[in-house]
């Protein structure tokens, strides 16, 4: 067998004994092989740079996107935005609760006061506003338990 044909079996070999997916007996050709032929060696060991430079870069970049996640956590779930998240839930829950409680209240006073008013009518304001304040319970509570929820999460992770 020339030397040159030789070569032309081992190449498509030499990704393979890089990565030991050879069986023993190929493995063993190559490495023969390998050790006669300088123009194999050099494209093996061109080979191994192009792998190693190939990992290094796949690890760098699974490396970069897992810190950058991690870094959009921490910013997303930082105590800061966290808390300007609820304080902002509870401004919010709080002003639509002053605004339209007190304008459904001076209407509903009137309207519930004016006895001249149908009883249907005073008993749908009545009606409005223990719904009103089941929601407003019901609200509190969902801030409550989500509250709880991240307390819990938090010690988890
Ligand atoms: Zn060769």
């Amino acid at each position: 067998m020339s030397k040159a044909i030789q070569c032309e079996a081992i190449e498509p070999l030499l990704s393979g004994f890089l990565d030991d997916e050879l069986s023993q007996s190929e493995s063993q050709r190559v490495a023969l092989h390998l050790k006669r032929c300088e123009k194999c060696s050099a494209l093996l060991a061109e080979l191994e740079t192009v792998h190693t430079d190939l990992k290094e870069t796949l690890h760098e970049q699974s490396g970069h996107t897992a810190a950058e996640i991690e870094q959009l956590d921490k910013l997303l779930n930082d105590k800061p935005s966290k808390w300007l998240g609820t304080t902002a839930w509870l401004l919010v829950i709080l002003g639509a609760l002053v605004v339209g409680g007190y304008a459904i209240w001076e209407l509903g006073l009137a309207l519930w006061q004016d006895t001249s008013q149908p009883v249907w009518l005073r008993a749908s304001i009545a009606a409005l506003y223990l719904g009103f304040a089941g929601l407003f319970v019901m609200v509190l509570r969902q801030r409550i338990k989500s509250l709880k929820t991240d307390k819990y999460r938090k010690v988890k992770l």
